[in-house]
């Protein structure tokens, strides 16, 4: 298996994973975003609400604010020694007392832990008019995109198979699919159209351009043909900012990684080796 990055930050990732199952590809994808805890708001107390949204709005608004987190600071309530009643290993509780005029944000947030403070200090969560008041407390919790969503450590994750431009020596480089091409891969050179350099990753396998060569009346099959390489793929991953990219696809390989090992174990044990 080969890994090649196109870019790589905190908070975007684009790279090729080569000689890889789509199998593979697809774990992989599925446990970055359902099986890499952060923390999100779980549980909310209201203390006062004369705004506009009723308390569950509020509350289902809070929980989708992206909070920063620190794996190495917090455990889940289900592995905490405080038997998920709720300690400072497995939650941060923040406060919030506001009062209109103003637009209430996640900034208002104040969080017990300072690390633990939303990614955006920005993001609006209620309008307050004048005398209306919001005072609550909130308590955050790690949990896994396979329970809901908003524990989600992504905003895009996603893959392609690697694209493949075939073109045959019938090509007249006549350069109808040069036209057609909606993200500019082709360009006609000489007596032959050809791909531009180092845009195949762009190729979003439309084939408008196979289209656009039978109608050019070259014949009944298409000079250019379109396919992909069924064991190399273009990932983009694109965090939230709860959680550096780099630490999204190491949490999700370790996941992987530890559910073989289970298998294995299982396998083992159910053959009789693990008595040997
Ligand atoms: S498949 Fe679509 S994007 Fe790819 S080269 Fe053909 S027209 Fe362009
Ligand atoms: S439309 Fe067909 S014949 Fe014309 S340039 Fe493209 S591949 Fe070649
Ligand atoms: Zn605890």
């Amino acid at each position: 298996m080969e890994i090649q990055f196109a870019s790589f930050d905190d908070a975007v990732a684009r790279f090729t994973l080569a000689s890889a199952s789509p199998a593979f590809a697809n774990a992989l994808r599925r446990a970055m975003i359902a099986d890499v805890p952060t923390l999100a708001i779980e549980e909310v107390r209201m203390y006062d609400n004369t705004s506009a949204l009723f308390d569950e709005m509020l509350t289902h608004r809070l929980g989708l604010i992206p909070i920063k987190t620190d794996l190495a600071t917090y455990s889940s309530k289900e592995s905490c020694a405080c038997d998920g009643a709720g300690c400072p290993s497995c939650s941060v509780t923040y406060t919030l007392s506001v009062e209109g005029p103003k637009t209430v944000q996640s900034g208002d947030l104040i969080p017990q832990d300072p690390k633990a403070v939303p990614v955006h200090d920005n993001i609006p969560i209620v309008k307050l008019t004048k005398g209306q008041k919001l005072v609550l407390e909130a308590r955050a919790v790690l949990n896994t995109g396979k329970e809901h969503a908003k524990w989600q450590p992504t905003v895009v994750c996603g893959y392609k198979n690697y694209p493949v431009i075939a073109i045959s020596d019938v090509c007249d480089a006549c350069g109808m699919c040069v036209d057609e091409c909606p993200r500019e891969i082709l360009i006609a050179k000489g007596k032959k159209v050809e791909v531009v350099d180092s845009k195949l990753p762009d190729c979003s396998m439309c084939r408008l351009c196979e289209l656009a060569c039978v109608a050019s009346g070259i014949g009944d099959e298409p000079a250019i043909r379109i396919s992909s390489e069924r064991d190399r793929f273009i990932f983009v991953v694109e965090g939230d900012g709860s959680l550096p990219v780099k630490e999204i696809m190491q949490r999700a390989l370790q996941h992987i990684k530890g559910q073989s090992d289970e298998l294995e174990k299982q396998v083992r044990e159910i053959s009789g080796d693990g008595k040997k």
